[in-house]
C-alpha cells in the first residue's frame, strides 16, 4: 500500500541536513556553552553561528534572537514580555485575533485573569483580517497587537506588512506567530514592521522541541523561565546545542528552498483543491491565494472528521481535522467557526498539508481515495440520508 505523508502542519519529517548539523552536538562536541574551557568554548561558537543562521534568515540582528522550546514558549514569552512592558505604563489591552493557535490565545486567557483585557478580531469567511480592522480596534491603553503569520489549519497568510505598519504609526509593538510560515514563505521582520516573530523548528524540517522568539532591540524581554544567566539572561537552561544547531541548518535550507518549494507545492495543492471541490456539497476553507503553498483545508457535509481520518489512516494518508491541538477533543475548530462554518459542517473537515516530500503521485492517490471514503460515510450516515430526503438544509451546496 501506497503511504501519503499530508499532515505536515502539525509536525515535519526532519531533513538529512538537521540529521547531520545535528550530530556533532550529541558526540565529540558536548561542552556546556557557558563553559569557559575549550570544551564549552566550542560549543559556545556553535551557538553563536547558529543565531546568525537564524537572524539571517529574518533579515535581523543575532542579539534580537533568544532560542526557546518552541514556537508555544515563544508566543508565551512575546505576549508576557508586552504585557510586562504594557502594564508599567497602565496599558492592559491586547488586540489579537479569534484563529490563533491555543498557545496564543490561551496566553491571552491567562492574562485576562490577571486584569487585561483583550479584544479578538473576528476573522472573515476568506480567513484574512484587515489593517484597517486592527486599527479600528487599537486603542490608547493597546500595549500589544498579535496576529498570526499563517494560519495552521486553513493555511491563509495575513496582511502582516500592513498590519505592521499600523502599529508602528500607532506606537504598539506588534508580535506574529509565524510557526507555519518561516521557512515557507519569505519574511524579512525589519521590511515588515514586525516587532516580535515566534518560529518553531518542527514545521520547517527541523527537531522538536526547539525553537525562537525574534524580538526587535528596544523591545525588553521578559524571562519565563527563570534561573541562569543564558541567552543573555532572558531565557534560562543550558542550551539545546543538537537541537539549536539542527534547526539552523534545516531554516537555512528552507529558506534557500522557498522559491523552489511553491513552484513545486502550489500546483499540487491547487490540483487537490480543484479536485476535492467536485465532491458534492464540499467547500475548501480560506482564500485561495492567500494561502500557504502546502495547505488544503476542506469541510464536507454530512460526514464525521474523525472517521474520515480513521479510514483515510488505513488508506496510508495521514491527515488531520484541523489542528493536531484539538484532535482527541469533541470540539470543533475555533477556527472553522472564526471563519464562520457552523459546528455541523466545522465537524466535516479535512486538512492536508503537503511539503517537498510530496509527489504528484501522492496527490492523484489522494484523489482517488478520499472521495470513496466521503461516498462510503455518507452511506451510512442518518444525517446525509435526511439531507438527501430534504428533511435538512444543505449548509455547503
Ligand atoms: C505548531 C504551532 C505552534 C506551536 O509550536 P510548538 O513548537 O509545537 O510549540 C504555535 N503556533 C502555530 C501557528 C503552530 O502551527
Amino acid at each position: 500500500m501506497r503511504t501519503v505523508y499530508a499532515d505536515n502542519a502539525a509536525t515535519t519529517k526532519m531533513s538529512r541536513a538537521a540529521i547531520d548539523a545535528m550530530l556533532p552536538y550529541m558526540d565529540e562536541i558536548y561542552g556546556n556553552p557557558s563553559s569557559l574551557h575549550s570544551a564549552g568554548q566550542k560549543a559556545a561558537e556553535a551557538l553563536t553561528l547558529a543565531r546568525e543562521k537564524v537572524a539571517a534568515c529574518l533579515g535581523c540582528q543575532p542579539r534580537e534572537i533568544i532560542f526557546t522550546s518552541g514556537g508555544s514558549e515563544a508566543d508565551n514569552q512575546a505576549i508576557m514580555s508586552a504585557a510586562a512592558s504594557g502594564e508599567r505604563k497602565g496599558k492592559k489591552h491586547i488586540v489579537s485575533t479569534a484563529f490563533e493557535h491555543h498557545a496564543v490565545l490561551h496566553t491571552l486567557k491567562a492574562l485576562e485573569s490577571r486584569g487585561f483585557s483583550v479584544t479578538l478580531l473576528d476573522v472573515h469567511e476568506n480567513g484574512i483580517v484587515t489593517p484597517e480592522e486592527v486599527e479600528a480596534a487599537i486603542r490608547p491603553d493597546t500595549c500589544l497587537v498579535s496576529v498570526m503569520y499563517a494560519n495552521n489549519e486553513i493555511g491563509t497568510i495575513q496582511p502582516i506588512a500592513e498590519i505592521g505598519a499600523v502599529c508602528r504609526r500607532m506606537g504598539v509593538p506588534f508580535h506574529t506567530d509565524a510557526v507555519q510560515a518561516v521557512g515557507h514563505v519569505k519574511i524579512n521582520v525589519k521590511e515588515q514592521n514586525i516587532d516580535m516573530l515566534s518560529l518553531s523548528a518542527h514545521k520547517f524540517h527541523g527537531p522538536k522541541g526547539i525553537g525562537a522568539l525574534y524580538i526587535r532591540r528596544g523591545l525588553v524581554p521578559v524571562s519565563i523561565i527563570y534561573g541562569g544567566a543564558q541567552e543573555r539572561g532572558k531565557r534560562a537552561g543550558t542550551e539545546n546545542l543538537p537541537a539549536i544547531a539542527g534547526m539552523a541548518a534545516a531554516l537555512e535550507e528552507a529558506c534557500a528552498s522557498i522559491d523552489r518549494n511553491a513552484a513545486k507545492l502550489i500546483p499540487l495543492r491547487d490540483k487537490l483543491i480543484r479536485g476535492l471541490s467536485a465532491i458534492p456539497h464540499s467547500a475548501v476553507n480560506g482564500d485561495l491565494t492567500h494561502r500557504l503553498p502546502g495547505n488544503v483545508s476542506f469541510c464536507f457535509e454530512g460526514i464525521e472528521g474523525e472517521s474520515l481520518l480513521l479510514l483515510l489512516d488505513a488508506k496510508g494518508i495521514c491527515a488531520s481535522s484541523g489542528s493536531a491541538c484539538t484532535s482527541g477533543s469533541l470540539d470543533p475548530s475555533h477556527v472553522l467557526l472564526a471563519i464562520g462554518r457552523p459546528h455541523e459542517v466545522a465537524h466535516g473537515s479535512l486538512r492536508l498539508t503537503l511539503s517537498d516530500e510530496n509527489t504528484e503521485q501522492d496527490v492523484d492517490y489522494m484523489l482517488e481515495e478520499i472521495p470513496k471514503v466521503i461516498a462510503y460515510l455518507r452511506n451510512m450516515s442518518p444525517v446525509w440520508r435526511d439531507l438527501q430526503e430534504g428533511k435538512r438544509q444543505y449548509v455547503i451546496q
